[in-house]
C-alpha cells in the first residue's frame, strides 16, 4: 500500500487513528485524513489532533448535528468525491460510527480496498446505531483487524472465514495509545489540581440508549447522586448529554466538567477509584489503568472484562449500580492479565498493511 485515506469523525477515532498514523509515518506510507466533522467542538476534536500530534486533515467535511440517515448520506457523497479525486490504494476506517460506515461504503462501491480497525466487535443489540455500523462495515471491508479473541470468534460465527476477507488479530490500538501517552499526560495535565481532585469516581454518559430516554437518564443520574454522597463523582460531560440534561431540567448533585482532552482523561482514569461509564473506550481504559468499571449498558462488546470480573453491567438500574459500587469498594483484582495485546497493535497492523 502506497497511499491510504483514513476517515475519522468522532473522538474515539482520533485516538485510534493517532496510533496508526505514527506507524505509517515510520514506515513511509503516505496517509491523508478526511475528517467528516461528526465531532466538531474544540474539546471533542481539535485538542486531540494537537495533543496526540495527529496529521492535520487534508479534507474537512463539517457534517454534524443531523439525523443518522442524513449524516451518513452526506458523508457518503463527500467521501466519494474525495476518493474519486485522490485514488487511494486503500481506505482505513475505525470503530463503529456513521463516519466508519460512510467511509467503508464509499470506498467499497468504488472497489477500493477497505481496512477496518476494531473489527468483529458485537453487542448483539441491533437497537444500537453502532451495532448496525459495525456489522455493515465488517461485511464490506477487505481487511479486518480484530482487537480480541472474542471479536475473531464473532466473525467466524458469522461465516466471515468463508468470504474473501482477511481477518487479522492485532490487539487493541487503544492500549497502544494508553501506554504511549501516559507519560506525556503526567507531564502535561493539571486536571487533578485544577479541580481539587484526590479520591473520586470518574463517570461518563453519552450513549443514545441512556441519553435519549428521560427515564433511563434520570435513573442513572439518581444512582450517581447516591454514590456522590459517599465519594465525589466527576463527569466530563458529553455536549449531547449536557443539552439533554438542561432540556429536562435535571441538575445533578455531582461535579460536571467540560469534556477533557486525552491527557486529562488519562490522569482522571489513572487517579480515580472506579470508572462508571457507557463508553466502549473508557471500559477498556479503566482496565489499562488498573481500575474496576461499572458499565451503564445491558451488553458490552468487551466481554472479556466482564468474564474476568473487572467490569459489571448494570444497564440504567440505579440499585444495581449501587450494588456494584458497594461490591467494588473492597474488591482487589490483578489487572496484569493480557487481554488486549501488549501495546504493539498499531505496529502489527501497519506492518501488515505495508506488505499488502
Ligand atoms: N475521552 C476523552 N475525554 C472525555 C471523555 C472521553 O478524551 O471527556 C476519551 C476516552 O478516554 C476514550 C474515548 O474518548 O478514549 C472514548 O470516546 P467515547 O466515550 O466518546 O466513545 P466510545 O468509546 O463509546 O465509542
Amino acid at each position: 500500500m502506497k497511499k491510504i485515506i483514513t476517515v475519522v469523525g468522532a473522538r474515539p477515532q482520533f485516538i485510534k487513528a493517532a496510533t496508526l498514523s505514527r506507524q505509517f509515518q515510520l514506515l513511509g506510507i503516505d496517509e491523508l485524513l478526511i475528517h467528516t466533522g461528526q465531532h466538531f467542538d474544540a474539546n471533542m476534536s481539535e485538542i486531540f489532533f494537537a495533543e496526540m500530534e495527529i496529521p492535520k486533515p487534508a479534507y474537512q467535511l463539517d457534517i454534524h448535528c443531523l439525523t443518522h440517515g442524513a449524516m451518513t448520506g452526506r458523508m457518503l457523497e463527500g467521501i466519494e468525491e474525495i476518493l474519486l479525486k485522490e485514488k487511494p490504494d486503500a481506505v482505513m476506517v475505525y470503530g463503529d460510527t456513521n463516519s466508519t460506515l460512510a467511509g467503508a461504503l464509499a470506498a467499497s462501491k468504488l472497489h477500493i480496498p477497505v481496512i477496518h480497525v476494531e473489527a468483529g466487535l458485537r453487542s448483539f443489540n441491533m437497537q444500537m446505531p453502532e451495532e448496525i455500523n459495525r456489522i455493515l462495515t465488517d461485511r464490506i471491508s477487505n481487511f479486518l483487524f480484530c482487537p480480541t479473541d472474542a471479536a475473531v470468534k464473532n466473525l467466524q460465527r458469522e461465516g466471515f472465514e468463508n468470504m474473501p476477507i482477511k481477518i487479522i488479530k492485532n490487539g487493541d490500538v487503544m492500549q497502544d495509545a494508553a501506554l504511549y501517552y501516559a507519560a506525556k499526560a503526567e507531564q502535561k495535565s493539571d486536571i487533578l489540581k485544577k479541580n481539587g481532585l484526590s479520591k473520586f469516581v470518574l463517570a461518563t454518559i453519552h450513549r443514545q440508549e441512556n441519553t435519549d430516554s428521560p427515564e433511563n437518564l434520570r435513573n442513572i443520574i439518581n444512582g450517581l447522586n447516591e454514590i456522590n454522597r459517599q465519594i465525589p463523582v466527576v463527569v466530563p460531560i458529553h455536549p449531547r448529554t449536557r443539552n439533554i440534561l438542561s432540556q429536562l431540567n435535571i441538575i445533578p448533585e455531582f461535579k460536571l466538567i467540560d469534556p477533557v482532552g486525552y491527557f486529562d482523561m488519562i490522569m482522571l482514569l489513572k487517579s480515580c477509584e472506579l470508572a462508571i461509564t457507557d463508553s466502549g473506550g473508557v471500559q477498556k481504559e479503566a482496565f489499562f489503568f488498573g481500575k474496576h468499571c461499572i458499565t451503564l449498558r445491558e451488553q458490552t462488546e468487551w466481554v472479556e472484562l466482564v468474564e474476568n470480573g473487572f467490569n459489571i453491567l448494570v444497564g440504567n438500574d440505579a440499585s444495581k449500580l449501587n450494588e456494584a459500587f458497594e461490591f467494588f469498594k473492597t474488591k482487589k483484582s490483578d489487572f496484569s492479565l493480557n487481554l488486549y495485546g501488549n501495546g504493539h497493535a498499531a505496529e502489527k497492523a501497519a506492518r501488515f498493511i505495508s506488505q499488502i
